[in-house]
């Protein structure tokens, strides 16, 4: 059980199960088909608290796909690999557009806005594989993501990988539309390879929220746990986080739950409470710019119940 928080686990039971009755429960996503398969119904909740102690409800060991979540990993390992140079490849403002637009790319010369919106994502992507082959670069993200979760058993969705790597016509574009402006330093669909990989990551909201750890303790995996980034670079992370990981929905989102978080349309939101908690969620039904509609409010009723907004209780 928790000390800083004893009710915390009939907390996360009781969110489950009054998540588990609503009706409403957003769209799940279709245009990459394979993730139209997903169950509209489930429902997992996972927090683990500052002591390592977790609290689970519903579908939470049940695997999904990650999508745009894995781009904290992705981000977390290029700012690794090269350092503050990242930001000539992409910026880090809110674009207050959807995660997929092409128009903000062409009025700001191929430097995406940021590194969670899908053209960001890939410039980051693009940065990682640059000096590897693609799989040896997908190699390196999909370990470092079983090095913060602790997991070895993490492993990509092929399925998912190859259904958007079908049907993934704007992410070409977007991809085409930077190497046009010399933002991609690798051919684009080396770099699209890695990236519908990396979104194709299949985790557990138990997985996904000891992999957000390290944004909790400053950089580390627990309290006096051992050293994944500067505690910086982790602070750092979290801004953006809570200023675009949402794309459109962010303002909605620092409104309502007030945590960084990333969301993804498999339906799952990564929340970080700095200090206190990594929470991850999963419900498919997706809102209108794309984001878990229960699972915000999942997070909104976790925060409210617990004081943790970040702005105060
Ligand atoms: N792989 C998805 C895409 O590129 C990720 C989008 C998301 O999760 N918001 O469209």
């Amino acid at each position: 059980m928790s000390d800083a928080f004893p009710h915390l686990e009939s907390v996360v039971k009781e969110i489950a199960d009054e998540m588990r009755q609503r009706p409403d429960r957003g769209e799940v996503a279709t245009y990459i088909p394979e993730l139209a398969r997903a169950d509209a119904k489930a429902f997992g909740l996972v927090v683990i608290d500052a002591d390592g102690n977790v609290a689970a409800g519903g579908d939470s060991e049940v695997p999904f796909s990650i999508q745009s979540i894995s781009k904290v990993f992705t981000l977390t390992l290029a700012l690794g690999k090269i350092g503050d140079r990242l930001w000539r490849h992409v910026g880090r403002e809110p674009s207050g557009s959807p995660f997929n637009s092409i128009v903000q790319l062409e009025n700001e010369r191929g430097i995406p806005r940021n590194p969670f919106i899908n053209a960001g994502a890939i410039a980051v992507t693009d940065q990682i594989l640059s000096g590897h082959q693609p799989r040896e670069a997908l190699g390196e993200i999909l370990r470092f993501m079983q090095f913060v979760a602790d997991d070895p058993s993490i492993t990509i969705d092929e399925a998912v990988a190859a259904s958007e790597q079908r049907t993934g016509f704007r992410n070409i574009a977007l991809a085409n539309y930077m190497k046009a402006f010399c933002v991609l330093d690798n051919p684009a669909d080396y770099t699209l390879g890695v990236y519908f990989h990396h979104c194709a990551i299949a985790m557990s909201c138990r997985q996904l929220a000891m992999a957000g750890r390290f944004l909790v303790h400053q950089g580390r995996v627990a309290k006096n746990g051992s050293s994944v980034v500067q505690a910086e670079r982790a602070r750092r992370i979290n801004a953006i986080m809570l200023m675009c990981g949402h794309y459109d929905g962010s303002g909605e989102f620092a409104y309502r739950v007030g945590l960084p978080g990333k969301s993804g349309v498999g339906g799952g939101i990564l929340a970080i409470a700095p200090g206190k908690a990594s929470i991850a969620v999963w419900s498919p039904g997706l809102d209108h710019s794309g984001n878990s509609h229960l699972g915000r409010i999942a997070l909104e009723t976790l925060t409210k119940r617990l004081g943790w907004s970040i702005f105060g209780a």
